[in-house]
């Protein structure tokens, strides 16, 4: 395989990732920066972003994104359609493998890849899955206007989901396996005063009906055991999300969930000249701005990194 030589490879293209596109651009590190399977990232199948500065009217989510890729464009970021299917840092410069196919050898790497919706693991969500089943209102909320509609989670995104269906369906079930939900006050609040969403508390999901398209969702109350069958035809879970970080896994350090640790205060990891940023390495803010904000930082410590690289590699050759 023949590896093509980059000064600075970007894996991702969310807010993290295109901000470090920004400022690695603006540096003169020439980024090449891969989008991954959902160009835009998480953003891309939300609603409204009302809290993301210098939008004082709120945004599109979708919208949003293209002005951070326009933005890293201007500055001749090379933004490319492609997955990052494996990695090599055993050795330096880095390896990094493109749709299986394509080898880039990278003098530093910056991972914004974001994370990935959870599924419940029921056989029957993947077999339903687009026949009435689904991860994401905003995408999908659409065929199922004038329906009856089941919402699984009890944080901030199964309220904006259950938000979102309100206003499309005619009935919304938000099935929260405790007796309270984890979601901020203002959207709980949004959900509770809502007239088509009722809160199932304390319910959990058994099984989903339906062979070729969903026709039911069986849920148990966790208090009492009893079962019922619930007559929707869409099923949408909002149960938060899993870091994208499975091709690290060999070589980064990770915790428990699989999040990227950072070094402190930076974006190092524990291998020389390998950032990380955004929803990768946060388990805590999981925000647009602050992954924007630690895609700037991943672009500097690169910045640095090369610049200190090419300072040493001057003095050992005289
Ligand atoms: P969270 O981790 O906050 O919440 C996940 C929810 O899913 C929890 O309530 C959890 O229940 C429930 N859950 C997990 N597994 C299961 C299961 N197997 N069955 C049933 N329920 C389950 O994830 P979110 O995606 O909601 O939010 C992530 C972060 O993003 C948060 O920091 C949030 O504030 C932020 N966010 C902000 C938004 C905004 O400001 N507009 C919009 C969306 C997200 P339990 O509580 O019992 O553990």
């Amino acid at each position: 395989m023949i590896f093509e030589k980059v000064d600075c490879l970007i894996i991702g293209s969310g807010p993290a990732g295109y901000t470090a596109a920004i400022y690695a651009a603006r540096a003169g590190l020439k980024p090449v920066l891969y989008q991954g399977p959902q160009p835009g990232g998480q953003l891309t199948i939300t609603t409204d972003v009302e809290n993301y500065p210098g939008y004082p009217d709120g945004v599109g989510g979708p919208e949003m994104m293209m002005d951070f890729e326009k933005q890293a464009r201007r500055f001749d970021a090379d933004i490319r359609y492609g997955l990052a299917t494996s990695v090599d840092f055993s050795s330096y410069p880095h390896k990094v493998i493109i749709d299986e196919q394509q080898g880039i050898e990278a003098s530093s790497v910056i991972i914004s890849t974001g994370a990935s919706a959870k599924w419940l693991g029921l056989k029957a969500e993947q077999r339903l899955n687009g026949k009435g089943v689904s991860a994401c209102a905003v995408c999908d909320g659409f065929f199922f206007r004038g329906q009856d509609v089941v919402v699984v989670g009890a944080g901030d995104t199964a309220a904006e989901e259950a938000s979102y269906l309100s206003k499309l369906c005619r009935k919304v079930y938000l099935l929260v396996r405790r007796d309270e939900m984890r979601a901020s006050k203002i959207m709980q609040k949004r959900v509770l005063t809502a007239h088509n969403i009722e809160v199932l508390w304390n319910t959990e999901t058994v099984d989903l009906v339906g062979e070729e398209e969903l026709e039911g969702v069986k849920v148990i109350n966790n208090k009492t055991g009893q079962e019922t069958v619930l007559h929707v035809t869409g099923f949408f879970v909002a149960i938060g999300h899993k870091p994208n970080t499975d091709i690290f896994r060999d070589y980064l350090d990770l915790d428990e969930a699989g999040y990227i640790k950072t070094i402190k205060g930076s974006a190092r990891t524990n291998i020389e000249g390998v950032f990380a940023c955004g929803d990768a390495q946060d388990n805590v803010y999981r925000q647009a701005i602050t992954a924007a904000g630690t895609g700037c930082m991943a672009a500097l410590d690169a910045e640095r990194f090369l610049a200190e690289k090419a300072v040493y590699e001057e003095e050992t050759e005289v």
